[in-house]
């Protein structure tokens, strides 16, 4: 357990870190999060978590608590004082504490809270034959680009996949094609060599590592496809994998209890999962200084 967490201006005992019952992320899911990967005490595609921040912040109409240089320093300042090396921290923004009524406050202030927690992270895959995922229906809402606090659906497509057994929920739409896994983003790779992602609409949280694992496949020339693809098709893909922050990247071996190829970690994945280590500890020049 960490030793400090961040909560509306003060650095607290994380024992002690508390919010009001009446903040609105607690009665409504009116807030938004994002989860920051500390690598050799610097943060992974830091610009990219903020720029989504500030996204689903607009989209939802909440003002940003401060400015990003101040947010920047308040996560430095976290990580600093936790001794985070290795690990994650996570932010949660939300419309602030009012008597509880649906439509927004008048005087609200945003409130946000902030965490770390530690985690070893490696450039080779954590297990050594993949991880398996079940399907779920995609019962969510509509507009899933925005990092919602409201997690339901996706506590309970994990859950179904902790019962079984396996890593990882896909959640499949009304027509039969993954959208993305409950924390997680979907990928496969065909049997000609094309990497296939779902394309970043509302039915999909945008992923910022996956958005880099794009970049670094470009890079090995690896042709990306954004478009959705079915259970099938995964079953009948070279490689499958899933792609987000305190992941990074892990192949998929099993869906629904059936193989995918030969049932291996292929070579795809585990190319980009060093690849994206790789990029992660380059940003270790730029390590988390308190001042700025
Ligand atoms: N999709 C969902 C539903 C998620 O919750 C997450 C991460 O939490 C992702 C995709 C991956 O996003 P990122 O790569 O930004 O961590």
């Amino acid at each position: 357990m960490a030793r400090y967490a961040y909560v509306n201006g003060r650095f607290v005992r994380h024992a002690d870190a508390t919010v009001h019952i009446e903040d609105r992320g607690y009665q409504f899911a009116d807030g938004v999060y994002e989860v920051v990967t500390v690598l050799g005490g610097a943060f992974v595609d830091e610009p990219g978590h903020l720029a989504r921040l500030k996204r689903s912040l607009g989209e939802l109409k909440i003002a940003m608590p401060f400015t990003e240089a101040v947010l920047k320093l308040v996560m430095r300042r976290l990580v600093r004082l936790n001794g985070v090396k290795d690990g994650y921290l996570y932010l949660q923004v939300t419309r602030g504490v009012a008597p509880r009524d649906f439509k927004f406050p008048k005087a609200a202030k945003p409130a946000i809270v902030m965490t770390t927690r530690r985690q070893a992270f490696k450039p080779e895959i954590p297990t050594e034959n993949g991880v398996s995922v079940v399907t779920v229906p995609d019962i969510r809402w509509a507009r899933r680009d925005i990092k919602s606090v409201g997690l339901l659906a996706q506590v309970l497509a994990k859950q179904a996949a902790a019962e079984a057994g396996a890593f990882e929920a896909w959640m499949v739409d009304p027509d039969g094609f993954v959208t993305e896994g409950s924390s997680s983003n979907a990928w496969i790779l065909t049997a000609d060599g094309v990497l296939v992602t779902r394309h970043a609409d509302n039915s999909i949280l945008h992923g910022i590592t996956g958005n880099s694992i794009e970049a670094l496949a470009a890079e090995q020339g690896i042709k990306v496809e954004r478009r959705p693809f079915t259970v099938a098709e995964a079953l009948a893909a070279r490689e499958a994998f899933l792609t987000s922050a305190t992941t990074f990247c892990i192949p998929i071996t099993e869906i629904d209890g059936k193989t995918v190829a030969n049932g291996h970690p292929g070579e795809v994945s585990r190319t980009l999962r060093r690849a994206y280590y790789a990029y992660g500890q380059a940003r270790q020049a730029q390590p988390v200084r308190w001042p700025l």
